[in-house]
C-alpha cells in the first residue's frame, strides 16, 4: 500500500508550499473535485523510491465552532484516511489558539502525527521548540518549505517510521474479518460518485458463472472481492463499498477519493464508468488523467445507456470521441448497470486489456519491429548525423514498456515516439493498455 501524509494546519502556515515542493520531483496530479473535496489536493510524489501520496487538507482554519464542527469538515476524511499527518504551524507567527484546536483535535483521533513548525528562517530556533511542544504532540520538526531546508530529514522521519500494519477489520460483533489474497486478473471499478459502480459491481459479481469466494476481507477500506467466473480468477476491488462488511470510519463519505487512487494504483485493470445522461464531465476527465498516468490497462464503461433515445445517444457518442481521445487505446462499452446489458461482454474486454498489459515479447522480434519501423519512416537528423534505433527490448509489464537502445535518443522528437508507440501497439496487437516507449543509450 501506498502511503498516505496528509497536510494539516491553519491557512498561510505554508502547507500549498511545501506540497508544491514534495510533488514537484514528479508530475504532480492534483485532483480538483469542484463541489466535492472543495480546496483538497492530491498529488503523488516520490522519495528515495518510496511512493507516497500527499493532501493538501485546505481546510481547517481552527475557526470552526468547536470540535463537532471541526470533524464535520471535510479535511477530516484526509485525515480519517492518511497513515500520517503532518500538522504544519508557523514559525513566524507562533502559537495561536486555532493550533491548539487543531492539535487537541489530533490528539484524540490517535493518528500518527508530526509536528512541523514551517518558516524557520529568521526565526529562533530554541524559542520555536519551546513553545509548540506546549501543544502536546512531542517537539516540532523545523523546516522552510519555501527554501526547502530541512525537508529531507522530516520525510526521512515520516516515511522511514515503521509502518503500522493494516488496521485489522472486525464485523459487527467485532470478530475479525480475514485478510485477503488477491488472485487472477485485479479489477477496479472507478468513477466519480453516482455514475453506478455499486450497481455495476453487483452485477459483475451476479453474472452467470460467477462463484464469489467467501472471504472477502479488506485493505484498508476498499473491500477485495475474489470470484472466478467461466473458470477463471479476479479479484474486484470495490472501492464503492458495495460489499462493506466491517465496521469502518462512520464519518467518512462514500466516494473517497485516497480509495480510488490506492485502487486504481492496486489494479491490473481499471473499469472506468461514466454516467451517459451526464456526459463527459471536467471531474471524469480529472480522474481519468489518474488513470492514465499510473499506467493501467482501461476499460471504458459507459453506463446508464437505457432509456436514451437516439439522438441523446448521438449526442453521447460524439462529445466521448471529443473529449476521451487521449484514451483512445480503451474499449468503450455502452452498458446498463441497472438492467444487466452489456455487462458480461466487459469481460472480454477486461481479459483483452489485461492479456496486452502483460504481453511477454522476445527481444528478437522486439527489434525485428523496430527495425520495420525505421526502414518504413527514418528517425529524422540531428545535427547532421542520423539518429540511429538499434535494437529494442520490453523492460516492463502493466503497461508494457519499450526500450529502444539508440544513439542521440535525446533528440528524438516526440512525434516519433508517438509513431514507434503506434506501430509496436499494430504489431503485436496490444489493446486496452497504454504502451511507453523510453530510450536507453548517449550520442
Ligand atoms: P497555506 O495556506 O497553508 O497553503 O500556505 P501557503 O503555502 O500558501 O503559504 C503562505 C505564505 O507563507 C506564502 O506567502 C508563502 O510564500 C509563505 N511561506 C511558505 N513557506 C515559507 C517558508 O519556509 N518561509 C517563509 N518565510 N515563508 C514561507
Ligand atoms: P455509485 O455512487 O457510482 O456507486 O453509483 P450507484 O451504483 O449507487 O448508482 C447511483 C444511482 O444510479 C442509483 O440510483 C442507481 O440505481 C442508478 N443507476 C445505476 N446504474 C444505472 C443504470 O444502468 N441505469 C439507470 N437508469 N440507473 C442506474
Amino acid at each position: 500500500m501506498v502511503p498516505v501524509i496528509a497536510l494539516v494546519g491553519r491557512p498561510n502556515v505554508g502547507k500549498s508550499t511545501l506540497f508544491n515542493r514534495l510533488t514537484k520531483s514528479r508530475d504532480a496530479l492534483v485532483a480538483d473535485f469542484a463541489g466535492l473535496t472543495r480546496d483538497r489536493k492530491y498529488g503523488e510524489a516520490s522519495w528515495q523510491g518510496q511512493d507516497y501520496i500527499v493532501i493538501d487538507t485546505g481546510g481547517i482554519t481552527g475557526d470552526e465552532q468547536g470540535i463537532d464542527e471541526l470533524m464535520a469538515g471535510q479535511s477530516l476524511q484526509a485525515i480519517e484516511e492518511a497513515d500520517a499527518v503532518l500538522f504544519m504551524v508557523d514559525a513566524r507567527a507562533g502559537r495561536t489558539p486555532g493550533d491548539e484546536l487543531i492539535a487537541t483535535h489530533l490528539r484524540k483521533r490517535n493518528k500518527h502525527t508530526f509536528l512541523v513548525a514551517n518558516k524557520i528562517d529568521g526565526a529562533d530556533p530554541d524559542s520555536i521548540l519551546g513553545e509548540f511542544a506546549h501543544l502536546g504532540l512531542g517537539a516540532p520538526i523545523g523546516i522552510a518549505a519555501a527554501h526547502g531546508r530541512n525537508i529531507n530529514p522530516l520525510l526521512d522521519a515520516v516515511l522511514n517510521e515503521p509502518q503500522a500494519a493494516d488496521e485489522i477489520s472486525t464485523d459487527e460483533e467485532g470478530r475479525v474479518l480475514p485478510g485477503v489474497e488477491a488472485i487472477g486478473t485485479r479489477i477496479a471499478v472507478i468513477g466519480r460518485p453516482n455514475v453506478g459502480k455499486s450497481t455495476l459491481v453487483n452485477r459483475m459479481l451476479g453474472e452467470d458463472r460467477v462463484v464469489v469466494f467467501d472471504q472477502a476481507g479488506t485493505t484498508r477500506d476498499s473491500i477485495y472481492i475474489p470470484f472466478e467466473r467461466h473458470e477463471k480468477p479476479y479479484t474486484l476491488i470495490d472501492t464503492a463499498g458495495v460489499r462493506k462488511r466491517g465496521r469502518i470510519a462512520e464519518t467518512v463519505e462514500k466516494f473517497s477519493v485516497i480509495k480510488t487512487l490506492q485502487a486504481i494504483k492496486d489494479a491490473n485493470v481499471v473499469i472506468f464508468v461514466i454516467d451517459a445522461r451526464e456526459g463527459v464531465v471536467e471531474q471524469d476527465l480529472n480522474l481519468l488523467g489518474f488513470v492514465i498516468d499510473s499506467g493501467r490497462a482501461l476499460v471504458l464503461a459507459v453506463n446508464k445507456w437505457d432509456g436514451m433515445d437516439d439522438s441523446e445517444k448521438r449526442y453521447v457518442k460524439i462529445e466521448l470521441e471529443r473529449r476521451l481521445h487521449f484514451a483512445q487505446f480503451a474499449e468503450i462499452h455502452f452498458i446498463s448497470a441497472l438492467h444487466g446489458s452489456g455487462v458480461g461482454l466487459l469481460y472480454k474486454s477486461v481479459d483483452k486489456a489485461f492479456a496486452s498489459a502483460m504481453t511477454k515479447v522476445p527481444t528478437k522480434r522486439m527489434t525485428e519491429i523496430l527495425e520495420d519501423a525505421v526502414k518504413e519512416h527514418q528517425p529524422p537528423m540531428v545535427n547532421s548525423r542520423r539518429i540511429k534505433l538499434r535494437y529494442a527490448h520490453l523492460g516492463g509489464s502493466n503497461p508494457p514498456i519499450i526500450i529502444v537502445h539508440g544513439n542521440q535518443v535525446d533528440s528524438i522528437p516526440k512525434s516519433y515516439t508517438r509513431y514507434l508507440e503506434n506501430t509496436f501497439r499494430k504489431v503485436l496487437k496490444l489493446a486496452g493498455t497504454p504502451i511507453r516507449v523510453e530510450y536507453k543509450g548517449g550520442d
